[in-house]
């Protein structure tokens, strides 16, 4: 790959940081797009991406400003925005009986209305160059609902139809938007589940064993390179075997 600029959103988290890591391995210039973190977590991340071509930019995906404000700094010190991975997940698990409305609007707003917000204000210009790369991080309970999490599913589910969607639209202009859905993936959002939750989830698992941040980067990669150009519209299941369907 050339010098194509990459935006990971959620980009010092579990997945997104190992997504950064593995683009810029793959010879992207990337820019991790998160919340402001604290200095000690900012310096923590900027070790872990020593030798790697990884700068942060804070950046709040629920709000449309912020947003705006991230992509023009990325363009002002680096240039236009060729890769977007839309990363920035949240969950706030209730039964619907208990689900509050913040609950549900919280979620929708960071793993939904976020990718609308953020590929708006990257698909006119990947048009105009005649070249972009589009993936929505969704989830296996996207595809299958998960009990106590009717607003995680909605919102990753709602990722496929937003995803095939806009590929249909921008498939003419060089632009590919695909998802991944992962299943179980240790991460920090995965290690809060209780052990016994845990270990019921491996023995649903084919291959016998969680899932690592890198088996989803090395699909992003994957999806993000110049040669996957008629590879658009696909959810791109990565969940060793968790839910297998055509
Ligand atoms: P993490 O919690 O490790 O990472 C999520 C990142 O998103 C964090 O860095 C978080 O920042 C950031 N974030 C949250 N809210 C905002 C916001 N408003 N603006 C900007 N950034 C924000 O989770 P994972 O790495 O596990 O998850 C990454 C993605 O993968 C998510 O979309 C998740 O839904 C999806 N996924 C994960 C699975 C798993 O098993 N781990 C399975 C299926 C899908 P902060 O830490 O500061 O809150």
């Amino acid at each position: 790959m050339t010098s194509r600029i990459a935006l990971v959103t959620g980009g010092t988290g579990g997945i997104g940081r190992e997504t950064c890591r593995q683009l810029a391995q793959a010879g992207l210039r990337v820019v991790a797009g998160d919340l402001p973190v604290d200095a000690a977590r900012r310096e923590e991340f900027r070790a872990a991406m020593a030798g790697f071509d990884v700068d942060f930019q804070p950046m709040d995906v629920t709000d449309p400003a912020s947003c705006a404000a991230a992509i023009a700094a990325i363009e002002a010190s680096h240039g236009p925005v060729d890769v977007l991975v839309n990363g920035a997940g949240i969950t706030r698990d209730a039964t619907l009986r208990k689900m509050s409305r913040e609950q549900w609007d919280a979620v929708l707003s960071v793993n939904l209305d976020s990718v609308f917000t953020l590929c708006k204000l990257v698909v006119d210009g990947m048009c105009e160059r005649g070249y972009g790369r589009i993936v929505n991080i969704s989830s296996v309970n996207g595809q299958t609902g998960q009990f106590g999490q009717t607003n995680y599913a909605a919102a990753k589910a709602g990722m496929h139809g937003f995803t095939m969607a806009l590929a249909r639209e921008v498939a003419r202009k060089g632009v590919t938007v695909n998802s991944i859905s992962p299943g179980y993936i240790r991460t920090a959002m995965t290690e809060a589940m209780p052990d016994e939750v845990k270990q019921q989830v491996l023995a649903m698992v084919p291959a016998g064993r969680i899932g690592e941040a890198a088996d989803i980067a090395r699909a992003v990669v994957f999806l993000c390179d110049e040669r996957a150009d008629y590879l658009t519209g696909v959810n791109l299941p990565v969940n060793g075997g968790l839910f297998i369907s055509f």
